[in-house]
């Protein structure tokens, strides 16, 4: 029985229904095997291809979920929107947006270029942006900024959440390329003289342990307003919740985000984990993990799920029928 009921509630019919939804689209793509699990950090490797959930919160407090949705795995990139999030709570607007910018780069996440008008990273969704918010929200000694990244995304979990020190380590070293982009930004004044610091960070950020509902869960905190529908805690500054969903949909997916928002329409973001959440506005969350990943580094079932729920459920943002918009009357 999923969170947020008593033990033997009794499911609404249309509950029930989207129940029934969920456990469909999770057989419907159980048996698909395309894609391969992320070895470049040598440590992902060691990820169970097999594994894959699905978990739906709403902002009402209600979880469905499929399948291996309480397995953990690390974070990477979905904590990209978070740690942007921190980045404007902490500095604002105006001074966050000196260190990254927010137009889609069209290409690959660990790209090694800056906007060649402004120097900064194209936006916060690809590891240079990502590096350049991590720089930010970074603090000396650098723990105390790790910590204070856990705290803050246990709230929006609603439960305590911990790095992974072997993935820490795996990405530390062999991240030689984010060492590249880090210290390009740093010929550029884009990030400060704490270059391995602002490094240390990202990378912890990135190896932090997640279960799919947990994903969820912080999805369904960020549609409803920043405060966690099952804790009923106010995690984020909502009036900085329209910034980062703007950057998750249009250019949470990398140099897919034009396809996905075409044929999905959410904001979303992925990892190279095999994560991957999106978020219906003011309605819900809902998270994917499966590790297998395509060439863009994105989850090959994730992907099918999102768009199979994008139109089984009505919740493209421009669908014309918008059943998405009335998904929580559904609920009633
Ligand atoms: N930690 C990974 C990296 O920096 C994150 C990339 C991702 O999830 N797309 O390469």
């Amino acid at each position: 029985m999923p969170a947020g009921l008593p033990p033997n509630a009794v499911r609404t019919a249309y509950e029930r229904e989207i129940e029934e939804i969920i456990h469909g689209v999770y057989q419907k793509y159980s048996d698909v095997n395309e894609g391969s699990v992320a070895t470049y950090i040598p440590e992902l490797g060691k990820a169970n291809p097999r594994h894959f959930g699905i978990c739906l919160a709403t902002v009402d407090g209600q979880v469905f979920h499929a399948g291996d949705w309480d397995e953990e795995f690390t974070i990477q990139s979905m904590c990209k929107p978070f740690a942007f999030q921190m980045a404007l709570e902490q500095c604002g607007a105006e001074e966050t947006l000196k260190h990254v910018g927010v137009e889609p780069s069209g290409d690959a996440f660990n790209s090694i270029e800056l906007d060649p008008k402004t120097t900064r990273p194209f936006n916060p969704m690809i590891n240079a942006g990502a590096i350049a918010v991590a720089s930010l929200i970074k603090q000396l000694p650098v723990e105390a900024g790790v910590q204070a990244f856990v705290d803050k995304m246990s709230q929006a979990a609603g439960r305590r959440l911990r790095i992974d020190y072997d993935v820490l380590q795996s990405e530390t070293l062999t991240g030689h390329r984010n060492r590249a982009i880090a210290y390009l930004m740093r010929n550029f004044g884009i990030i400060d003289d704490h270059v391995n610091e602002s490094l240390h960070q990202y990378f912890a950020q990135c190896s932090m342990l997640v279960t799919c509902r947990d994903m969820a869960i912080m999805a369904a905190t960020l549609a409803n307003m920043g405060k966690n529908p099952l804790t009923g805690e106010q995690v984020f500054d909502f009036q900085y919740i329209k910034y980062i969903l703007t950057v998750m949909f249009t250019c949470g997916l990398y140099d897919y985000a034009g396809g996905w928002a075409y044929e999905v329409g959410l904001p979303a973001k992925s990892g190279v984990g095999g994560g991957i959440f999106g978020v219906v506005n003011r309605q819900l969350g809902v998270s994917v993990y499966s590790p297998k990943l395509d060439a863009q580094g994105n989850s090959v079932r994730g992907i099918l799920v999102c768009k199979e729920l994008a139109s089984q459920l009505g919740l493209h943002a421009f669908e014309f029928t918008n059943v998405g918009s009335n998904f929580l009357q559904w609920l009633l």
